[in-house]
């Protein structure tokens, strides 16, 4: 299979890329991809698709159906909210299984680290686990308690010896639960509440403190959704004095502000939350000058009567972006930083070594975009379960015409073409050196 541009050429044989170049001759099929910018599948690395056992929340069938409208061709999923969560083998096979039954794309598996199952780390390790996730502050799902300093401090040691990164969900308990304990038994219950109990604070200092947790281990460190400028300053701090360390953002820290949250409600309540407009400048900066290696969606839906109560810190958090993390960033940085920050980061953070890059031997992972279009998101247009996303209404510029995953069309103009087919990425093909 050719697929041809309008300067350079890709020939495609049994999934992978076999040559890159101008005109490109040989017999097979041909797809014109002429007046398209061919882009590698992005890796979303931070999703929580919640399959098996809360699959009324999202699922691997549609999850990966948005991702793959988005221009997504890989995803990373959390071990939690899935019921059971991914912190054992047996739960890592059980996943495992349901999503090469349901997902249209590739897949990798993060595992967890919560108290008492460290001794699960090296089996979840020869499963082929991504890395392990944890949470500084609380979950908010009982299953899937928080790494204290301890269990974090030896969870790390345990991924260090076995070359694996830590993701964590850097926010201090101390600060965090304690301010929203607070606000709750004095009936402070709004949006503005819930803002003001999870300041930028308390980010700064759980950062730092899994910085030094990580330099003191030698563990490889991978701070999910930084929030704020002040945070990835502190993370990069910690980078050069030799930490080995990654910061990815979210989509919806980049596009939304403190001010969306409060106009958009539950649809845009997650942790840590939006913040003002000096924060996203910053992150902004950050993201033009490279100082963010990942861009991720944290796509984190949950059934519409988890989104409403009056309280607000009784509804249930999170944002169903998995759609457009692509779009978003096409607005606000040039391609080369874009693929970047969704694919070739990610896949040499970890270790996809056929992935993330339009070249000889790697997977035909590719999304052709039409960056003289532009789209505005309805409901009708996503293909997550449940039609809430605090992005409805939002125009982008740049749509998403063809997604292929190893060769193969998943989506094409506007609709859905494969059925199943996703594999757990190459345990072999991972580097962890
Ligand atoms: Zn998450």
């Amino acid at each position: 299979m050719i697929i041809r541009g309008d300067q350079t050429d890709i020939r495609v044989e049994d999934g992978l890329i076999v040559a890159v170049g101008p005109q490109l001759s040989g017999a097979g099929d041909e797809i014109d991809a002429r007046g398209l910018t061919v882009l590698p599948g992005a890796i979303d690395v931070h999703v929580h698709f919640n399959e098996p056992g809360r699959t009324d929340w999202e699922g691997a069938a549609t999850g990966s159906r948005a991702l793959a409208a988005g221009g997504g061709t890989t995803f990373f999923d959390m071990p939690l909210n899935s019921s059971p969560c991914t912190v054992g083998p047996r739960e890592f096979a059980e996943k495992r299984a349901a999503l090469e039954r349901a997902s249209i794309t590739d897949f990798g598996l993060w595992g967890g680290i919560v108290p008492g199952n460290r001794a699960a780390m090296a089996d979840l390790a020869e499963c082929g686990v991504v890395g392990f996730k944890a949470f500084m502050a609380d979950s908010g799902l009982p299953e899937f308690p928080r790494a204290d300093d301890l269990t974090l401090y030896e969870g790390m040691q345990e991924a260090a010896r076995l070359g694996l990164p830590v993701a964590v969900h850097a926010e201090s308990n101390e600060l965090v639960s304690g301010l929203a304990r607070r606000a709750v038994a004095e009936g402070r219950t709004s949006v503005r509440d819930y803002l003001d109990s999870r300041p930028v604070v308390a980010e700064v200092e759980a950062i730092r403190r899994a910085l030094l947790l990580a330099e003191e281990t030698g563990a490889k460190l991978h701070i999910v959704h930084v929030s704020s400028g002040r945070g990835v300053a502190a993370a990069l701090e910690g980078k050069r004095r030799g930490v080995d360390v990654t910061i990815e953002t979210c989509a919806h820290y980049l596009y939304f502000g403190e001010d969306d949250m409060i106009r958009l409600g539950a649809v845009a309540k997650c942790a840590p939350p939006l913040r003002d407009a000096a924060e996203r400048k910053a992150l902004w900066r950050a993201v033009t000058r490279g100082d963010l290696d990942i861009v991720a969606s944290d796509h984190s839906p949950a059934p519409p009567e988890m989104k409403r109560d009056a309280d607000f810190f009784k509804i249930w958090g999170g944002v169903a972006g998995v759609q457009s993390t692509l779009a978003v960033l096409l607005e606000i940085a040039a391609l080369e930083r874009v693929t970047a920050l969704v694919a070739a980061n990610p896949a040499a953070r970890f270790g996809l070594a056929h992935k993330g890059r339009i070249e000889v031997g790697c997977d035909a992972d590719l999304t052709f975009v039409d960056l003289n279009a532009e789209y505005t998101v309805s409901r009708e247009s996503l293909f997550q379960r449940h039609g809430f996303s605090p992005y409805l209404g939002a125009t982008f510029r740049g749509v998403v015409r063809r997604t292929m995953v190893r060769g193969r069309t998943v989506f094409l103009d506007g609709r859905i073409v494969a059925e199943g087919g996703g594999r757990l990425i190459h345990a072999e093909s991972r580097i962890h050196a």
